[in-house]
Order: structure tokens, then sequence, then C-alpha cells
């Protein structure tokens, strides 16, 4: 769903911005989680594996969706979880359980090598064999997943807009971009500069794939690392109060992770005079709303 949005920024600095609503794809399995997932439970189900193994932290939405995955797809799953359990679980989490997801804890400095064969030996010794999508979900699948968003939009637009935790939804909309367009990604951690590299990475896989040759994507988006207000889940008065500002004009629902970080960046440079006047913005609202 399209939504076209009008307020007295806009109004000032004459810009058309208009939100792509995946947040309302599915109650569960939201916003980015679902384009990320669909390739990689297809690719599980033809391998016959009924495992699918991923990573992520207590409270991290890519867990919440993959478990709820999970149970539609009939699909055991199983979240390694970073550090202790705590309990009562936190709502991510007991959610997770509740869809029949088990769950691992790994110590931080195991976690950390969890791309390292030994610690994928290790948990393979444990659970037999599984299909592996790695933490937050990003590899080459989900980039051809997130691929698939942009077609969908018929309005033209110059800049399109998403919030950044690994790179991969970014990935993908640079990966199916049409010319003269440009990407934005906000970061959400601190010292985003790394995520360029990731994010090539991710295209570099997509395209080698796929079998799809490579184009000079660098040029094709940009990320803008000054909004993560302290990092991953860290928040601030200033955008908790732009967040109930927004959200009550425009009955749009955001969170501080994600969503409330890049409409306050995107407003922030807006303010900035950073778009040229008359230009047509398309942010993409990914989610996280539970
Ligand atoms: C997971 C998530 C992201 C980050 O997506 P990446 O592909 O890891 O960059 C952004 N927004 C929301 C709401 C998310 O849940």
């Amino acid at each position: 769903m399209l939504q076209k949005l009008q307020d007295d920024v806009l109004d000032q600095y004459k810009i058309s911005l208009y939100v792509y609503r995946i947040d309302l794809i599915h109650p569960q399995v939201s916003g980015n989680k679902w384009y990320k997932l669909k390739y990689n439970f297809l690719e599980a189900k033809k391998q016959r594996q009924r495992k699918l193994l991923t990573f992520g932290g207590a409270y991290s939405n890519h867990i919440y969706a993959t478990a709820a995955a999970g149970k539609m797809q009939g699909i055991e799953t199983i979240g390694v979880i970073r550090g202790e359990e705590h309990l009562p679980l936190n709502p991510t989490l007991q959610f997770a359980v509740d869809c029949g997801m088990h769950l691992h804890y790994m110590d931080r400095t195991t976690y950390r090598e969890k791309k390292s064969p030994e610690v994928l030996k290790t948990l393979e010794q444990t659970f037999g064999s599984f299909y592996l999508v790695p933490e937050g979900g990003s590899n080459a699948l989900a980039v051809k997943g997130c691929a698939e968003i942009l077609p969908e939009v018929e309005q033209k637009f110059d800049v399109v807009t998403t919030a950044c935790g690994t790179g991969g939804t970014l990935a993908g909309l640079v990966a199916h971009l049409p010319d003269s367009q440009q990407v934005l990604g906000f970061p959400t951690l601190k010292g985003g500069g790394f995520l360029y590299n990731d994010i090539e990475q991710l295209l570099n896989n997509y395209y080698a794939t796929y079998s799809i040759s490579r184009e000079n994507t660098q040029e094709r988006y940009r990320l803008v690392t000054d909004y993560h207000f302290g990092g991953y889940a860290k928040k601030k008065p200033e955008l908790l109060s732009f967040m109930e500002w927004f959200t009550n004009l425009h009955q749009i629902p955001l969170e501080w992770i994600y969503t409330g970080k890049m409409f306050y960046g995107l407003y922030d440079l807006i303010k900035k005079n950073y778009f040229s006047p008359h230009s047509t913005i398309l942010a993409l609202h990914t989610g996280g709303i539970r």
C-alpha cells in the first residue's frame, strides 16, 4: 500500500513523500522480513531440509519473523540467541517459542565466531542437518526477495529510503533500481560505514548466485550514518517526540530501532535542503511494529 503524506515540512520544502507500507503485509512476518525469508524457505524445502537454523539477539525481529514463517511453512526452526537465557522470556522470544521455535543460547564470545566452521560443526552435531540462514537473514536469496519490492511500486520517484541493519534490504533495492534513481540508507548501528563492504559483498553474492552480470552499483546508493542516536536500540527524547508528532499526524506507527530513526533522518535532511525542491521520495516502511 502506497500512502502519500502531506504536512507543513513537506509543503515548505516542496517535497512529495510517499510511504510504501510493507509493514502491512502480514501481522507476524512483517515488512522486509517477509521478502528476506521468502526464497530462503523455498530453498530449504527444495533441499528437503526439515530444520532451518538462524541467529539473532534476544529482541530480533528476524528471529520473530522466522519463527512465525516456520510455523506457517511447517519447517522446524532453531533460533541461536546471543547471550544467556533470561526468564521470563521477553515477548519476542516467548512468541518464537509459542510458534514452535527451539531456542539455543550461545555465549557472546562464541556468537562472534558463529560463521566459523568449528561453531557450525558443533551446531550440526547438536541438531543434525539444517538449512542455515545468517544473522538478520541477509544472503543472496534475501537480496533476490527484496529486489521484488520496488517493481511493485507504480509511482515514479527520485530517491527511495530505507532503514538498515545488515544492509540486505538495501542491497535488494539497489539490485532492482530503475535508472537515475538513488537509494538512501539509514543505518541504525553506530559507525555504519562498514556496511558499504557488507552491501557490496551481498550484491556480489547475489549477482554470482543468479548469474546476473554485475552492474556498477556503488553510485546507486548512499548511507547516511548520522542518525543512529548512539547505536542499535538506543533512543533519545528528540527521537521519541519526533515519532509522536509523525504518528499523530500521519497515522503511521513507528518504532525507535529502525523506522523511527529513518523518518527522523529523512525529515532532518529535508529541513537541511538535502533534496532539491520538487523531488519525489519513496520511504520504505520496513515494519517492526507488533
Ligand atoms: C530487520 C529490520 C531492518 C533491517 O533490515 P536489513 O536488511 O538487515 O538492513 C529494518 N527495519 C526493520 C523494521 C527491521 O525489522
